[in-house]
């Protein structure tokens, strides 16, 4: 049932997941029951008008990224393009055959991906390649001086995501793309929180192999893309389904031709749009942080000042938890420092690898804006939190405590 207006909750939390913008779901209604055909379907028209859409989509979706449409693999989505992505190099590209003892190759990445990059990689340790993590300095941002320090002879792939899903930070993406070609090392970017919000061209970013998932770009759910060089250099990998040869054999199984149809008209729709809507999204994300900032003391927003995507903020907020604060704040659809986790209140390790404390990586709000999302939503969501933070604050004996000027670092507690 809709919600009424009254009880309407505002969503905040779009790095989660983004609505079908409506126009995306027109393009994709005919493909489910007029035009349903099988794209191997070769010797009839269903099947041609199938494919035909498929092509359009390839094409719309390679032009988001500046590539050439062979060079797009559609998946089901940033998990497994990642999972193609990494092992299918590592497998590839291994320098040692598996049980030979010796280090099939070497990885870098950091620790502060994803889950859906940091654990192929942890599967790939167990299987005999060595993966660095290189943890985030803190601001968040990775350099490619960063990267190039840790680059041994035997390194075979760079993962590293171009901006954080939590924090929003930009990495230094461009330069450490020139870097790897420069010492052929293929280079994997997890642009699921970037493409179709900010530019790509894959030539001038030199880029390898590219992630990006559907739902983040106001396409549909379960449909996502992976970009695979052609040449200079041209990029092979280890197909992980096997079965009817599908996306030049990388990807078995029958096409989600009404997914791909989506996900083409979001990427050109991201694509027209991009420029007007990334300014609207960073005027609002800058009047959201300094609203909060400036009627609330002992609040922080986490990550690099300037290097973070236009429509994700995340705040600490002292002497206040989390989860209370979502709670106190119902409605409002936002993130917490944990949520991204597990159901688990582990606060989360994003922050924690910037050197956040527990206590405030505990207190943190991801709030992430849309194509949807207005400037009175923002107004409402500020009002909400700081009404709530006030009153949590009231009602924290460690903010009297602070306020009375004692040092709660110097305090003694009872260990019972
Ligand atoms: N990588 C990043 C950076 C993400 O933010 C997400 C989604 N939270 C994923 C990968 C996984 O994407 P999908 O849901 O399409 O599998």
């Amino acid at each position: 049932m809709a919600a009424s207006r009254e009880d309407r909750v505002i969503y905040l939390d779009n790095a989660a997941t983004t609505p079908c913008d409506p126009r995306v779901v027109e393009a994709m209604l005919p493909y489910f029951t007029e035009h349903f055909g099988n794209t191997g379907s070769r010797n009839h028209r269903y099947g041609w008008e199938a494919e035909a859409a498929v092509d359009t989509a390839r094409e719309q979706v390679a032009a988001l990224l500046g590539a050439d449409e062979k060079e797009i693999i559609f998946t089901s989505g940033a998990t497994e393009s990642n999972n193609l992505a990494i092992k299918g190099v590592a497998y590839m590209y291994e320098k040692a055959p598996a049980g030979s003892g010796a280090c099939r190759g070497h990885i870098i990445t950091t620790s502060i991906e994803h889950k859906a990059v940091l654990d192929p990689c942890k599967r790939l340790q167990k299987e005999g390649f060595e993966v660095t993590f290189l943890d985030p300095p803190a601001d968040g941002v990775f350099t490619a001086a960063m990267v190039e320090a840790a680059i041994r002879p035997d390194t075979i792939l760079v993962s590293m995501m171009w901006a954080n899903n939590e924090i929003g930070t930009i990495n230094e993406v461009p330069q450490i793309g020139a870097l790897c070609h420069a010492r052929d090392i293929i280079f994997h970017t997890d642009a699921t929180q970037w493409a179709g919000k900010m530019p790509v061209d894959v030539e001038r970013d030199c880029i390898d192999l590219l992630s990006l998932s559907g739902h983040k770009l106001y396409g549909p759910k379960g449909i996502g893309a992976l970009y695979v060089r052609r040449r200079k250099p041209r990029v092979r990998l280890q197909a992980l389904v096997d079965g009817g040869g599908q996306e030049r054999g990388y990807r078995s199984g029958t096409l989600n031709v009404t997914g791909i149809v989506g996900l083409g008209k979001a990427a050109a729709l991201a694509k027209a749009e991009m420029d007007a809507e990334g300014q609207r999204l960073l005027a609002l994300r800058k009047r959201l942080e300094s609203m909060v900032t400036s009627q609330l003391d002992h609040c922080a927003v986490n990550g690099h000042a300037d290097k973070r995507l236009p429509h994700i903020a995340n705040i600490s907020f002292g002497f206040v938890e989390g989860e209370s604060l979502m709670m106190a704040c119902k409605e409002l659809a936002v993130s917490s420092g944990s949520a991204c986790t597990s159901a688990s209140l582990e606060p989360s390790y994003v922050l924690k690898g910037l050197g956040v404390g527990d206590e405030l990586a505990h207190s943190s709000l991801r709030l992430s804006m849309g194509r949807f999302t207005k400037d009175s939503d923002i107004d409402a969501a500020v009002a909400s939190i700081v009404k709530a933070v006030r009153k949590l604050r009231e009602l924290s004996p460690l903010y009297d405590m602070h306020n009375e000027g004692i040092d709660l670092s110097k305090v003694e507690w009872g260990h019972h």
